[in-house]
């Protein structure tokens, strides 16, 4: 069988998305899901929809959804790409702008372990910079990509990057910086700005998160039109379905209902972080929706394996620099206090 598949793809891991587990009696805090619920909207026109549009092609462009993303960041709807899930975007950017003989792709570590698995397919080269010792920016004189990709607020770590030193580098920087903003919503600051001041930045954006739809898949960017029509030119031709486009777009009109699903996880946010130091959890201070916590005696590993058998899903990431924390979800308070339960279980051991 082997030599009937591609050599990068024979070799590769592939990469690894959270369980999802079924059941009710599941807390379920390692896909940093969004557990209110969506605008309804949504429920109504998931209610209301004519069947018949469904026999047609969607609109291979996007259109209607676009002029809403165009009108909330005051750009135009040529500066906008949309998306099957912001990873659909993510793993354009690297077949628009990555040469596949000599070009190379960036990010930091640890940061979205998303990366490069993309960089992978491609088979393209990774090249990693690591963050300082507290997970803060570091950047390698000189260091150069076709592409790089920057999440900010970062994943797993759940810092934000400042916006200055993120304009300072981007300015200097010879490839395409995609500035992944999967977490802004819960953040103090965001880069938008950036995508329409500098020719080489997009600014990616998923409703998976803030919007509490990570089941209909869709992600955007925002950027200059030469790299969005760059884009269009390598999509598959119908990559976001007509459902997902009509209720994206009436999601996004009702920022309403995002922005105090927005404020729910941080009063959550803080009550966790709250409860996780009393426990004996250091607990650094998040822009997203989770935690990235370093716990006590006996450890991640051991405390995430604990947790499992409970039926509470976090994330623990193996690897040098991250196997010593985990990345936990912030849930509604309920689940939030039967997390802490268990861990009360597990360290009192
Ligand atoms: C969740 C996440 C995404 C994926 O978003 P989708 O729109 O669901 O594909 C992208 N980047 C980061 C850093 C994420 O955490």
């Amino acid at each position: 069988m082997k030599n009937l598949i591609r050599k990068s793809v024979e070799v590769l891991d592939g990469y690894i998305p959270g369980e999802q587990p079924q059941g009710d009696d599941v807390v379920k805090l390692n896909t940093n899901e969004n557990p209110w619920l969506c605008s309804v909207e949504v429920h109504d026109i998931l209610r209301e929809i004519d069947v018949s549009v469904l026999a047609k092609y969607p609109d291979p462009v996007c259109t209607e959804v676009r002029k809403v993303i165009a009108e909330k960041h005051g750009v135009g709807i040529g500066n906008v790409f949309a998306g099957n899930g912001s990873d659909e975007v993510l793993a354009l950017c690297i077949r628009a702008f990555v040469e596949r003989d000599d070009g190379s792709v960036g990010s930091f570590d640890p940061s979205y372990s998303l990366y490069p698995v993309l960089a992978e397919i491609e088979d393209v080269e990774m090249r990693l910079v690591a963050l300082d010792e507290n997970f803060g920016w570091q950047m390698l004189d000189g260091f150069e990509a076709s592409v790089f990709f920057l999440t900010n607020p970062n994943a797993p770590t759940s810092l934000l990057f400042p916006k200055e030193t993120i304009e300072v580098f981007v300015k200097d920087f010879k490839g395409v910086v995609v500035i992944d903003e999967a977490y802004v919503d819960f953040a103090s600051e965001d880069c938008m700005e950036l995508a329409t001041k500098y020719d080489n930045v997009l600014v990616a954006r998923t409703l998976s998160k803030a919007y509490a739809l990570a089941g209909i898949r869709f992600g955007y960017c925002v950027g200059n039109k030469e790299l969005i029509d760059a884009l269009y030119k390598i999509k598959d031709s119908y990559n976001v379905n007509t459902l997902t486009q009509e209720l994206a777009r009436v999601a996004l009109l009702d920022q309403g209902t995002m922005e105090a699903m927005v404020k729910a996880v941080k009063n959550s946010r803080k009550l966790m972080a709250e409860e996780l130091t009393t426990l004996g959890f250091e607990v650094c201070s998040s822009e997203t929706n989770f935690l990235w916590v370093k716990p006590p005696k006996p450890g991640a590993k051991k405390i995430f394996d604990e947790l499992k058998k409970r039926n509470v899903f976090v994330r623990w990431f193996d690897g040098e620099r991250t196997k010593e924390y985990l990345r936990i979800t912030v849930g509604t308070n309920d689940q939030t206090m039967a997390l802490v339960e268990a861990l009360e279980e597990i360290l009192a051991k």
